[in-house]
């Protein structure tokens, strides 16, 4: 049997058709239809919502969800010496482009029914930033991990009542939805990803989803290099290369004629796990926590009890790894320990040890960003839950590829490696 991956891009077919004409039509640059026509698609999809009169945000187009991460914090304002919340249980690239600007990211732990952002520690962080350094913080960014949904009302709530400006990082939550409302469209900015492994892809991408039109147009500024309107190149401030090519919208446009029945694929994933799992002691499957959550469930994932028995879980961690996980395009530095402070208990190594033994893809969860080198010095506000989720949770495969037929034998699988 071919490898089961995490999360794989799936064609429509549709993309190449795309793609020729903008080859067709020689808008081979980073503008044209297709990125017109992409950012239709996309507002579109996010504007609707269930029994209630449409949004009328606006979306732009970009080279990476990091891309958009970056550019939404320069719009609220964010510079050298300023300080933003960020939720601390997270892919890197939603705190990383606070450093790139100077700023320092504050983290903030998560609740345990949607493992996003704790509303309790950030109040409480809010109020501690404005004691101790005497300014607010410059915005918040709540994450919807493996898209579900954060606790979107109590934190709306919160940055209301603080005017703090909310940047959602939906990178993985595209298609997930909160009353009945898309993820990304609740606060001041809304970040999107098409990376290769998100919920749809354009090989490398992202967007803004962007409150109004002046609000767009000012992003596509800084994502177009700041120009002033002379007859030669005049800058006045910093811009940045970051619009998304025509060619990779072409890619874009394709995926969005089959997003729908992806995204309800996930689910469907999602619904075998919870089905085949529910009695297998110490395995838990991460679901919905209420009626207002409808996550896309990008990765299916689960958390292991500390007391659950997995085969070889002695020998977890006894060798240094080679390589990354996710398949890390680039290169990754050699570890030179096989193990560090703060990694997965044992016997949620030993499960994807054997799972890789049997061809297939799983991985930890995030490691918490209060927990990385790169941040030790970094303010934190933390109460133990992603800690503890990272020590005890497992990703498991996902996806327009994985079929019941594999659901149902990554589920023998992990029965047959409980000792
Ligand atoms: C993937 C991801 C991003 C960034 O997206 P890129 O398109 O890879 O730059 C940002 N935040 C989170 C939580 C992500 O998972």
């Amino acid at each position: 049997m071919e490898r089961i991956l995490l999360c794989l891009a799936h064609m429509s077919g549709k993309e190449q058709d795309f793609i020729k004409e903008a080859f067709d039509t020689n808008w081979v640059v980073p503008m044209g239809p297709n990125v017109t026509g992409f950012e239709h698609d996309l507002e579109e999809f996010v504007n609707r919502r269930e029994g209630k009169e449409a949004l009328d945000k606006k979306v732009v187009c970009l080279s990476a969800g990091t891309a958009a991460v970056h550019l939404a914090l320069i719009a609220c304002g964010v510079g050298a010496g300023d300080e933003v919340l960020v939720q601390s249980f997270t892919f890197c690239a939603s705190s990383h482009p606070i450093t790139y600007l100077g700023a320092t990211p504050v983290f903030i732990d998560s609740e345990k029914d949607s493992w996003n952002m704790d509303p309790e520690l950030l109040e409480e962080a809010i109020k501690d930033r404005i004691a101790k350094t005497g300014r607010k913080p410059k915005a918040i960014i709540p994450v919807a991990l493996y898209g579900m949904p954060y606790q979107i009302d109590k934190i709306m709530e919160i940055a209301r009542r603080y005017e703090i400006p909310v940047i959602e990082d939906g990178a993985e939550g595209f298609g997930s939805n909160f009353n009945g409302q898309a993820l990304g469209t609740f606060g001041e900015y809304g970040v999107l990803s098409f990376n290769g492994n998100k919920m749809i892809t354009t090989s490398g991408g992202g967007a803004l989803i962007c409150p109004d039109t002046d609000k767009a147009r000012e992003i596509l500024w800084y994502a177009t290099q700041a120009r002033e309107s002379y007859p030669y190149y005049q800058h006045e401030a910093i811009g940045y290369n970051y619009r998304m090519s025509n060619i990779c919208a072409g890619i874009g446009r394709g995926q969005m004629t089959i997003v729908d029945e992806h995204i309800a694929h996930h689910r469907h994933v999602q619904a075998l796990y919870e089905e085949l799992l529910k009695d297998v002691e110490g395995i838990e499957m991460h679901c919905n926590p209420g009626a207002e959550y409808d996550s896309n469930f990008w990765l299916c994932t689960a958390t292991l009890d500390p007391s659950l028995r997995i085969k070889g879980q002695e020998n977890a961690y006894k060798q240094v790894i080679t390589g990354a996980v996710g398949g890390a395009a680039g290169v990754t530095h050699a570890a030179c320990t096989a193990v560090t402070d703060c990694q997965p208990n044992d016997n949620v190594e030993a499960l994807r040890m054997a799972l890789d033994a049997a061809n297939i893809e799983s991985r930890p969860l995030w490691k918490p960003m209060h927990k990385q080198p790169v941040y030790r010095n970094a303010p934190a506000y933390v109460n133990g839950v992603s800690e503890e989720l990272f020590a005890t949770g497992i990703c498991l495969p996902a996806g327009p590829w994985v079929t019941d037929d594999h659901v149902r034998y990554i589920v023998d699988k992990i029965k047959e490696s409980i000792q």
